[in-house]
């Protein structure tokens, strides 16, 4: 539950109610929501909402949809967005990320980089720190991929999204990133959560392979709780029964997402599903959802590519589908584009 003050509401009164809560056995934690302060509860026996509503300065007592707080819809009911560079995540619009599975070499990024930016991507995707299933697998370059990434940057502009595998290389991600990636393998990982938000750098927030919608929110909670607001969602794919499809793209959690939160949310339907001729229909089917943004893998030549091969897109079906994008998001008649 959220109890939302009046702008002009004097700081007794937000002390009163946090009196009263804590008197009723809850936990009160002071956020801002949509620029006015406001009191998160938790804990206990959910209260009587007469309670707090007759007291001075508040303007309203909501109810959240889940044990999340600082994420909750109700805090901030116009959405977040999250500014990285020039582009806007949760805007209204969506947003290209594009770029290969894992940085391999200076040919491979630069010439990936400018086919994407051409094609009409915003941000500039590229594992330095790789993520792998077996330890025998190419776990990234390493610094000199994020060198890589850096002159990437210089050269085209894209800001760059990459992934913090873990705390001893947070520091120097954190050094080139402009996103920072957290991958589906670190969810629940509370500490990495914890340290990558307190970069103050955006999060990208990978869904759990097996994480509900609530864990999901959670995790996201973690970065929030370190005064970090700039979370974005990412929906990869889930494990189910399924074999088909490397993993089952769970897009049913968008509008979910939308209604339980304020935060943007993006799909990877590369992950999801780890074939590239299954990557345009659940593209497309992710902006018909409501999608803030898409993660897509491309690379020049997959068949050599050491990781991920088989989803990315050849830069021409790239650019093929971001043309497709925005044809559909011109029929969809909602008001989102995607972003140029
Ligand atoms: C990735 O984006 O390259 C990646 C490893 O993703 P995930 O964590 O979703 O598997
Ligand atoms: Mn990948």
């Amino acid at each position: 539950m959220i109890i939302l003050m009046r702008s002009a509401s004097p700081g007794e009164d937000l002390d009163r109610v946090v009196r009263e809560a804590e008197a009723a056995g809850l936990r009160a934690q002071v956020v801002e929501a949509s620029g006015r302060p406001a009191v998160a509860l938790s804990g206990g026996e959910p209260p009587d909402p007469a309670r707090f509503e007759s007291l001075p300065g508040v303007a309203q007592v909501v109810a959240s949809s889940g044990p999340w707080r600082l994420a909750a819809r109700e805090t901030r009911p116009e959405g977040t967005v999250v500014r990285v560079g020039d582009v806007a995540l949760g805007g209204g619009d969506c947003v290209v990320i594009a770029g290969p599975c894992a940085v391999e070499s200076e040919t491979q990024l630069l010439t990936t980089a400018h086919l994407v930016k051409q094609a009409g991507a915003r941000l500039l995707r590229g594992g330095a720190f790789k993520p792998r299933t077996s330890p025998y697998s190419f776990e990234g370059l390493g610094l000199p991929a994020l060198r890589l990434l850096a002159r990437a940057r210089q050269e085209t502009g894209l800001p760059i999204v990459t992934e913090a595998l873990d705390e001893a290389s947070l520091g120097q991600v954190e050094e080139v990133a402009d996103l920072i990636q957290i991958g589906t393998r670190n969810m629940h990982n509370a500490g990495l959560l914890r340290s990558a938000a307190r970069t103050g750098k955006p999060i990208l927030l990978k869904r759990g392979m097996a994480a509900t919608l609530e864990e999901f929110l959670m995790a996201a909670e973690y970065v929030l709780a370190e005064g970090n607001r700039n979370v974005v969602l990412c929906e990869r794919g889930i494990r189910t029964f399924s074999r088909h499809s490397r993993y089952t793209l769970d897009l049913s959690i968008v509008p979910a997402v939308h209604e339980a939160t304020h935060l943007p949310i993006v799909v990877d339907p590369s992950h999801a599903t780890g074939r590239r001729d299954r990557v345009p229909p659940m593209a497309r089917a992710a902006l018909a959802a409501g999608a803030d943004g898409l993660l897509l893998e491309v690379h020049p030549t997959p068949e050599r590519s050491r990781s991920d091969g088989p989803q990315a897109l050849l830069p021409a079906q790239f650019a093929a589908l971001v043309q497709e994008l925005r044809a559909l998001s011109a029929t969809l008649d909602r008001g989102r584009e995607v972003a140029r």
